[in-house]
């Protein structure tokens, strides 16, 4: 028991340590292979960090405070749509958006710790109010996790139901005032069919609204509404099944970014579906859930076309839901080997074009001196062998290491 007592205090000390140490302490990366995060690799050199930031790339740095020769090392990585406080509640069921148990806040908060050390450094929250206090809790380093951008509450089109397009406009603007990073609107209902969820009218309002508030606006759409999206100039297409290849050139031509998924949320409902049914959103019963894997080879072909589109920027979104948080680099390896995603530009869709489609470039996604220290480690090479990501040894956010394994 006292021994046990002992390496508690070890480790509490420690821990204080490296977070009081981001605050001014120079800290020494030793690297064999860096992939920087903008497609380059940098090889046997050295990672100086000050305080939270990168402030030089140098070979001949000493002394070595963390030897990650032979580990491939890289920016921490970017999740442009997760659902971070989506859990399972304590009778097993998905308990959604928007619970405010105790519960549900520590499961929120075991959902960004293992997020974390899971390599993500940097998550985009796409709707509950319940996120706010999570975000600030981690940004002031009164939690781990990951660094949270969040939607608050997302405009979800129920047709004329869903409001004016002034009313819409005032959403977006309460969401701002709530503190929203970005404003996130649903403008389809089911993937398989059915008609836009919201006018053109509606959708221009959401989107110009957001713009004149400073705010990016992202769109749930699917079919028709990606054109929509795209021409009533919205930042981002989140999903995009049975986009077209003009619509694909489309979003191109004019910069919108597309988040599309392989499919880690519907593995997650079916893998865990006594657990979603009958919550909401949700079909009632289990047999409810047959077909839904209909729509991964729909998602898959999306992806496959749109790899090949020239100039599309595709960015990196798990759509981690309960169930699969910490699993959202699942994501990399289907890219990858589903729809022959280069494994570089797996890397970079969740660091630099990440980092850019968050309007981020100048702090997070490259391993470049003035950035932020986001910073990870994998034991292997994810360009030869993309099931690397699964092993992340080492995980710094901002200067502070929250992950640092011994090499086997
Ligand atoms: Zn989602």
């Amino acid at each position: 028991m006292l021994m046990f007592g002992i390496m508690r205090v070890w480790a509490f000390v420690l821990c204080l340590t490296s977070f009081v140490g981001a605050q001014s302490q120079r800290t020494v990366i030793a690297a064999s292979t860096v992939l920087d995060g903008k497609a380059g690799v940098l090889r046997n050199t050295r990672i100086v960090i000050e305080g939270s930031k990168i402030v030089a790339i140098d070979p001949k740095a000493a002394p070595v405070d963390y030897d990650l020769r032979g580990l491939t090392v890289l920016p921490g990585w970017i999740d442009a749509h997760v659902h971070i406080t989506w859990s399972f509640g304590k009778d097993g069921k998905n308990i959604g958006m928007g619970a405010t148990t105790q519960d549900a806040a520590y499961q929120a908060a075991a959902n960004a710790w293992v997020t974390l050390t899971a390599g993500f450094t940097t998550v985009q929250d796409l709707g509950s109010p319940t996120t706010v206090p999570l975000r600030d809790a981690i940004a002031e380093g009164r939690l781990p996790g990951p660094r949270i951008l969040t939607a608050i509450e997302a405009i979800i089109g129920r047709g004329a139901e869903t409001g004016t397009p002034d009313e819409i406009r005032a959403h977006v603007r309460k969401q701002k005032d709530a503190g929203a990073d970005v404003i996130k609107i649903l403008a389809s209902g089911s993937p398989r069919q059915g008609p836009m969820t919201l006018s053109h009218e509606q959708l221009n309002a959401a989107c110009d609204e957001a713009k004149k508030q400073g705010l990016r606006s992202l769109v749930h759409a699917y079919r028709d509404a990606v054109r929509a999206t795209i021409l009533a100039g919205c930042t981002q297409v989140e999903h995009g099944l049975s986009a077209t290849d003009d619509d694909l050139k489309l979003m191109a031509e004019r910069g919108t970014y597309l988040d599309p998924q392989t499919g880690l949320p519907i593995k997650a409902y079916l893998e865990f579906k006594s657990r979603y049914a009958g919550t909401p959103f949700f079909p009632p019963t289990e047999e409810g859930f047959a077909g839904m894997e209909t729509i991964l080879p729909i998602a898959h072909e999306l992806l496959r076309r749109a790899v090949k589109i020239p100039g599309l920027k595709i960015v990196f979104g798990s759509d981690a839901v309960a169930g699969v948080h910490g699993r959202n680099a699942e994501e990399f390896i289907e890219r990858v080997r589903i729809a022959g995603v280069d494994p570089m530009a797996a890397m970079v869709s969740a660091n630099s074009l990440g980092a850019t489609a968050l309007g981020m470039a100048d702090q997070i996604g490259a391993i470049t001196p003035g950035l932020q220290a986001d910073i990870i480690a994998l034991d292997g090479d994810p360009l030869k062998d993309i099931t690397a990501v699964r092993r992340v040894v080492f995980v710094m956010k901002g200067g502070v290491v929250y992950k640092s394994v011994a090499r086997r």
